[in-house]
Order: C-alpha cells, then structure tokens, then sequence
C-alpha cells in the first residue's frame, strides 16, 4: 500500500532533510511535499524543453509544466535570450516600462470582453483583487464559488464545500476568520439549480459568482452545457458580477481564453500561470467603466512593488508571442488528445476504470468511471491507486502531478518521443498495479 519510491535518490534525500531543518516541511508550497502520494519529494536540478532533470542524474518526461506556466516547454532559447536581455537592462523598476502595455495589448486583444487590465505577481492576488472590485462595484459583500474550484489562498475563497446541498462557508483552513468564510456561498459545480437556489435567496447580497470556466483544480472537470451560460443569467437577474478565473486556461487551452470557446463573457477575468512563461505574472481585466474603479482612477486600492516587473513583462511577451504562431493550440491540441486515449487504451486493456480528457495543453486523467462532473465525483475516484500510479511512473521516468485532484499539462516541446515514452510508462505501471 505504500506508494513510495522503489529507487533511491540519495541527493534528493539529503537536500529534503537539510530543506525541512529551514523551511516549513521542506518546501516552499505545500503540495511539493508529496503528502498526497507519500515518499519524499524529488529534488530539481534544471527543466529543458519536455523534461525534467533531478538532483541524482534521471531524467523526466515532465507533465506537471509548473502547474501549466510551461507552455512552451522550459528554458526556451527565445524565451532565455529576451529574460537575459531584460535583467541586463535592470531587474526590477518600480516604475512604468513599454512592456506592460505590450503584454497587455496582446491579452486584450484576445479577451474580447476586457479593454482594461491590472498585472499582479500571483494567482492570488489576481482573486483577491478581482474579488474587492466586484464588491466595490456592487456594494455587496458575500461571494458564490464552487466546491472543487480554487482560486488561491485568497480568506474568503479558501472555503470549500460541504457535500450536497449548499452550504455557508466553513473555512478551509486555520486562521480564517469565521465571519470571513461565512460571506462565502458554495455551491456544486456543474449544478445550476444549486446555484439558482442559493441566488433566490441570497443574489441581493452576492457581489460575484467566482468560477473556472473548465475546472483544472479538482482534476479537469468540464463544464455541462448550459452551466456558465446560466451563471451569466443569473448574474444578470441579480445584479452580481460574474469572475471567470482563467488563471490555469487563459492562453492554455486556446488563444485567448476558455471564455472564447464557451462564447461566455464575464465581468472580470483572472488570468495567471501561463501569461507569465515561468515569472510570477498575474492579472485581472475587465471593462474600461469597471476597472477604472481601481486606484489611481477609481476608490478601490491595489497595488504591488513587483507588479509589471520589467524582466517578468518580457518573459510574458516572448512566451505569449510563441504561442500565437499559427497551428500552435491545434498541434498542442492534437498531442494531448493522442496521449489522454492512449493512456485510456492502455488502461482498458488492463480493465482499470480511468477517465482521459484533453483541451489545448490540458489533460485530464482520473481512476474512475464517467461521468465526471464535480468535486464529489472526483474524491469518489481511487485516490490510493494514483499514488500507486504515480511512483511507478516516476520510477519510469515520468513526471506527474503528486495528486489525483491535479491537470496534467502538456507544452509545445512535447514530441512523439516524449508522449510514447510516457504512454510505454504507463503500460507498464497500469500492469503492475494489477499484480
Ligand atoms: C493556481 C491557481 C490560482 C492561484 O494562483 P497562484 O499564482 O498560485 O497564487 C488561482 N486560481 C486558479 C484557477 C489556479 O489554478
């Protein structure tokens, strides 16, 4: 039943007990710690391209992609070569530079809905923010979210459901106050008449709904039809907000956002991870009237001493200038596809329930049985047989995700080579969890 490792990484080993001497558990975000796998994590040396090189000289097929900023695949030489230019012209301005309007030029022009834009340094704080405008704008304070989403460790969304029917917030974690996740409503992804429920008694008081679009933190969990287009009407009747967190698909699913595959157009959008290329690059965007409530034009404060960092800006630009090359999310598109039924096949072939997804340079991929559709399906999954999985492929040379509540994320680097090598791993780790 033990999931750990059966090959020893002396290196790793030592580097994680001289880390935890310093660092809380040893790292620096907790799910780095392989708590949901167990064994002890594997310590980096470089990423290049598709792979990752760890400290005891193996080598990776990796699908983790920094938790999806690696769209590109790592260490590109145009993406270096611009980083390495910029850092020569200075680290850090605090101070305005070209480059923020050329990034966010060139995410406007693909957000339809946006013709304003904030950069932030986090996920989070891209959340946070989106979160304080809407309640500004509405003069409403409680917030709607959904079981299974994440939006970072924002107080008021670090809240997740009870099961079934709707429930007020109880923290998530330690330290929030009960007040706080009190003005969080949860309700079930993928249940629009939870949501109309909650909305009927509560709408006059909701400043926004808050949702990914295609959920990637609970597996990758699609949205039914009718579900986001509903939250738009009911946002509508309302008078809430609607804050479609894009910080995993904005520029990883398509080019643009998922919103431009579902034809939904939100108040704000939260964008992250990829528009950054590997820097801690955020933002939040949405109508000229709505953010220009924010500080300098508008009531709202938010600032950052790091926001529209010069090198980071740069890495953005050169990242996001990769990706709009013509045919760029269709072969992406066509790698993960190829890969999530491969993956199927091979699991079918040794009668092992498994649901494959795959959008652009997301992949989705569950021991279970579909249908998928929220946040109690997925726990519902065989969360012990991941960690099984997930040893015998890292032994195999794979780099996955240390949870079954993760995406998988593919890059442009990966090639036939990579994805066949991942799929021969596979095979192998799928036979040895039936013996
Ligand atoms: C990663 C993530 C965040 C938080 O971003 P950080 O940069 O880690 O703070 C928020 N929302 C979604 C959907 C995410 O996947």
């Amino acid at each position: 039943m033990d999931g750990a490792s059966t090959i020893r990484r002396p290196n790793s080993a030592s580097l994680f007990d001289r880390a935890a001497n310093v660092l809380v558990g040893g790292v620096s975000s907790p799910v780095r710690a392989f708590k949901a796998v167990g064994g002890r994590p594997v310590f980096v040396e470089r990423m290049n391209g598709p792979h990752v090189y760890d400290v005891d000289g193996r080598r990776y097929v990796d699908l983790v992609g920094s938790w999806g900023t690696a769209i590109v695949g790592h260490a590109h030489p145009d993406v270096v070569a611009t980083v390495q230019r910029a850092a020569a012209a200075g680290l850090s301005f605090g101070a305005c530079c070209a480059a923020e309007a050329q990034l966010g030029e060139r995410i406007l022009s693909a957000i339809p809905g946006a013709d304003r834009i904030r950069f932030v340094n986090s996920g989070t704080e891209a959340a946070m923010s989106a979160l304080r405008l809407a309640r500004a704008a509405t003069g409403r304070s409680r917030v709607l979210k959904f079981a299974g989403c994440y939006h970072g460790h924002v107080d008021a969304l670090l809240v997740a459901a009870g099961s079934g029917a709707a429930a007020f917030g109880i923290p998530d974690s330690a330290g929030v106050p009960p007040d706080v996740a009190a003005s969080t409503l949860i309700a079930r992804y993928n249940d629009l008449p939870d949501v109309r429920r909650i909305m009927d008694t509560h709408g006059p008081n909701i400043a926004a709904i808050i949702v990914e679009p295609l959920a990637g933190n609970m597996g990758m969990i699609r949205p039914v039809d009718g579900f986001l287009s509903g939250l738009r009407s009911l946002c509508d009747r309302h008078g809430s907000l609607l804050i479609l967190d894009e910080i995993i698909t904005a520029f990883r699913v398509t080019w643009g956002g998922y919103q431009n595959i579902c034809g939904v157009t939100p108040d704000i959008t939260c964008l992250g991870k990829t528009i950054g290329g590997g820097l801690p690059v955020a933002a939040y965007a949405g109508s000229r009237a709505l953010m220009e409530q924010i500080s300098p034009t508008g009531p709202v404060y938010q600032a950052g001493t790091l926001s529209g960092n010069p090198v980071a800006m740069a890495t953005g630009i050169a990242t996001l200038d990769l990706c709009r090359r013509d045919g760029f999310y269709e072969s992406l598109h066509a790698r993960s596809t190829a890969l999530a039924s491969a993956l199927a096949d091979a699991a079918s072939a040794h009668s092992i329930p498994l649901v494959t997804d795959a959008l652009g340079g997301m992949m989705g991929f569950a021991f279970g049985r579909p249908p998928l559709r929220d946040f109690d399906d997925v726990r519902g999954c065989d969360h012990q047989r991941f960690a099984r999985f997930f040893h015998a492929m890292l032994d195999r040379g794979v780099w996955l995700p240390p949870s079954g509540y993760e995406t998988w994320f593919l890059s442009a680097a990966h090639d036939d080579d990579s994805v066949a090598h991942v799929v021969d791993a596979a095979s192998e780790s799928f036979r040895l969890l039936n013996t």
